[in-house]
């Protein structure tokens, strides 16, 4: 087992909703340590560079807006095999599909409005992270 990091972002629609700390409860319950965390208000040029693989679906306007609708929380999370693990407890992307206890089928509001995001892959995790982190913001 290999200690990782992971990028996390708790969405508007929770942050909308007073449910960081919730969803975090469920982060540190899955063992998964939150080594950096800020609030901040995403541009629509930032998130239009972090969904850049998305940009030709039909849905990237509208997950645009909604990313730049309310502050969110970036986060770097620690722990074995963070990145696999993070995903397990975000649960799937449509919360119909997530299963029981993870934040997505406990606080998501539909496919788009989905609480949380977590990084796909470790590269693309040190890619996330380095997009909103710098080396000594971050304290493991
Ligand atoms: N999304 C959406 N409609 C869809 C699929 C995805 O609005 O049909 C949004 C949703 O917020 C999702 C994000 O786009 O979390 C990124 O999609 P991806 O397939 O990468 O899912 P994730 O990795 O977040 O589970």
């Amino acid at each position: 087992m290999a200690l990782e990091r992971t990028f996390s972002i708790i969405k508007p629609d929770a942050t909308r909703r007073n449910l960081t700390g919730a969803v975090n409860a469920l982060i540190e319950k899955a063992g998964l340590r939150i080594v950096a965390q800020k609030r901040i208000q995403l541009t629509r040029a930032q998130a239009e560079t972090f969904y850049g693989v998305h940009k030709e679906r039909p849905f990237f306007g509208e997950l645009v807006d909604f990313m730049i609708s309310e502050p969110i929380v970036v986060q770097v999370l620690e722990g074995e095999n963070a990145v696999a693990k993070y995903r397990e407890v975000m649960g799937a992307t449509n919360p119909a599909n997530a299963a029981e206890g993870t934040i997505r089928k406990e606080f998501a509001l539909s496919v788009g409005e989905n609480s949380a995001h977590g990084s796909d892959s470790l590269e693309n995790a040190q890619i996330e992270i380095a997009q909103f982190f710098s080396g000594n913001e971050i304290v493991g």
